[in-house]
């Protein structure tokens, strides 16, 4: 995969948030500020008019683009998280990825988003999508899996991670003021990292 590649990807993500981002929007007012659509769909129409300006040569000049596009158009934690784990994964690119590489580039991008924002799984935050997709992706590449099979596989356990934070008490972000009564909606970040991991196996994995 190179940056011509992984630009569909991420193009593709900002089609499917601008598609939900009234849903995310309607996840974030039942247990946040109702900002999580508009504030993913702001910064991804940015980053889609960065890369329509100059195309990035590279997987890590990409990376780089999109994080700081979401780091300086987007307030709150979704985005600065979001940027925060694209600038991991710029560091963490090889110049052209093969399926180990896209995983290790996810799994920076992971291992930033705990920095950044020290939450755990469980927490009923974005990791609970991102953690089981990362390694759904890992165990499903190291048992011989081929891509696109490993890329469905982390989709679909992205999907579960979601399902799963509806009961969940939220101990991070805003959801987590609301206390008991954060329980009972799906984490809107969580939800926006089904897209992402949609939207790669759709355009990755084709
Ligand atoms: P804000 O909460 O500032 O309005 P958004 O609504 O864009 O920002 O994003 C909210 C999402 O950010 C939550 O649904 C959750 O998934 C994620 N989030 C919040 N705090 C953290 C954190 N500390 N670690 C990981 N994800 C977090
Ligand atoms: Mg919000
Ligand atoms: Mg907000």
């Amino acid at each position: 995969m190179d940056a011509k590649a992984l630009s569909a990807w991420l193009r593709e993500f900002a089609r499917l948030v601008a598609e939900n981002k009234d849903d995310l929007t309607a996840l974030d007012s039942a247990i946040g500020d109702g900002d999580h659509g508009t504030n993913m769909d702001r910064g991804l129409t940015a980053v889609v008019a960065a890369l329509d300006a100059e195309p990035p040569e590279t997987p890590s000049a990409l990376f780089k683009k999109v994080g700081m596009t979401l780091i300086s158009k987007v307030g709150g934690a979704g985005g600065p998280l979001y940027g925060t784990a694209f600038l991991r994964m710029a560091a963490a690119a090889d110049s052209v990825l093969d399926g180990p590489g896209f995983a290790k580039v996810l799994r920076a991008g992971l291992d930033g988003v705990v920095a950044r924002g020290k939450a755990a799984p469980g927490d009923k935050t974005m990791l609970d999508a991102l953690v089981p997709a990362v390694e759904a992706l890992d165990s499903a590449l190291a048992a011989g899996a081929s891509f696109p099979a490993a890329l469905r596989d982390a989709a679909a356990a992205a999907d579960r991670g979601r399902e799963a934070t509806i009961p969940l008490v939220a101990r991070k972000g805003r959801a987590s003021y609301l206390g008991e009564r954060s329980a009972g909606h799906a984490d809107p970040g969580a939800t926006s990292v089904t897209l992402l991991l949609r939207a790669a196996e759709s355009t990755l994995g084709a």
